[in-house]
């Protein structure tokens, strides 16, 4: 296997996008969130997807494990040293 980039790695590779871009946090949703972070509990790369996601500032979806609302909190906290690969 050739790996260039974590998200070769990326236990979502081959599922349905949608699952990772619930429409709230609340409700019927929540069964959502949960699916979707139990594929994230699985990967190899959380850590760097996560990473990803806080520097980029992405306002959406599940990445690394978290919800956006989580990740607003923990932006909140200083960043650790970016891995090579950035
Ligand atoms: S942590 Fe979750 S969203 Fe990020 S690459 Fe892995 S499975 Fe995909």
């Amino acid at each position: 296997m050739n790996i260039e980039h974590w998200t070769d790695l990326a236990a979502c590779r081959g599922e349905d996008p949608e699952l990772f871009y619930p429409v709230s946090a609340t409700g019927p949703a929540i069964m959502q969130v949960e699916e979707a972070k139990r594929v994230c509990a699985g990967c190899p790369v959380t850590a760097d997807c996560l990473n990803w996601a806080l520097r980029a500032g992405e306002p959406a979806g599940i990445w690394g494990g978290t919800t956006p609302e989580e990740r607003r909190y923990l932006r909140l906290k200083p960043l650790p040293t970016a891995p090579a690969w950035y």
